[in-house]
């Protein structure tokens, strides 16, 4: 008999050989203190590099870790769709693979869950590099503006989300950095807390200001229209 699962930890992966084992390990020390029932899915997103075969070796070491290999690159919200697709836990932690997010943050969105429907991690002292740091501000800051949010920072993959939620979502590439607004929109309640981040040690950032800032604005538009053109309606009476 399947037991049912608490938590599942959905971490996209494109070309990120040097993290995975040191992620791992960090991420289980973290988990096994929940003691929570927990899986780990791990998706690669057509990585180039021996991402694959280290993942499928821990797999096979190891039943609670779950692996999807796409046949090629296709970008971190459909990895995110994948993972979320499979993903059997009550709870869906998101995370990226890369080590700049501290698994020890895990329960901290964990406490907050329950009382809301999605809780977003905010990386309130970044450590990228500071052109990043620069522009994903204006980004935000164009983004709340625009789409007359309030989240602080939409690009930290550390998040966690009652999986029904998901289940709702129809998503589209690029949407993973609209996910708080998209299910604000269905009616859930989401916060923000601080979380730790960290330098990328091995490895490199798979986002540039070219490959993100044209596309995003473009994401941004559609996100706008679809919350302007959002049916928002209440039945006052139905007969028969
Ligand atoms: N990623 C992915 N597919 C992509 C780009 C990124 O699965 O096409 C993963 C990547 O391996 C990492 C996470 O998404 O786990 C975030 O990417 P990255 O660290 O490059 O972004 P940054 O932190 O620089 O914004
Ligand atoms: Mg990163």
């Amino acid at each position: 008999m399947n037991m049912p699962t608490d938590i599942s930890i959905v971490i996209p992966v494109y070309n990120e050989e040097d993290n995975i084992l040191p992620l791992l390990s960090e991420l289980q020390g973290e988990l096994d203190k929940l003691g929570r029932s927990y899986e780990i899915v791990f998706v690669d997103d057509g990585s180039r590099d021996r991402s694959f075969e280290i993942l499928k070796g821990v797999a096979s070491l190891n039943r609670k870790i779950k692996v999807i290999r796409f046949k090629e690159n296709r970008g971190q919200t459909a990895a995110f769709d994948a993972g979320f697709k499979i993903a059997k836990g009550n709870i869906v932690v998101t995370m990226d693979a890369d080590l700049q997010n501290d698994p020890k943050d895990i329960h901290l969105l964990l406490e907050k869950i329950g009382e809301f429907d999605v809780v977003c991690g905010w990386r309130y002292k970044r450590r990228d590099p500071w052109i990043k740091i620069a522009s994903s501000r204006i980004a935000n800051f164009v983004r709340n503006k625009l789409s007359q949010e309030d989240i602080i920072d939409t690009g930290c993959s550390l998040k966690a989300y009652k999986r029904e939620c998901l289940k709702r979502l129809k998503l589209f590439n690029g949407m993973h950095r609209f996910l708080p607004t998209l299910l604000k929109m269905e009616g859930f309640k989401v916060t923000q807390i601080k979380v730790n981040h960290r330098p990328r040690k091995f490895g490199r950032t798979k986002y540039n200001i070219r490959n993100r800032i044209i596309r995003s604005f473009v994401d941004l538009l559609a996100v706008r229209w679809m919350k302007r053109r959002h049916l928002d309606y209440e039945i006052e009476e139905v007969i028969r």
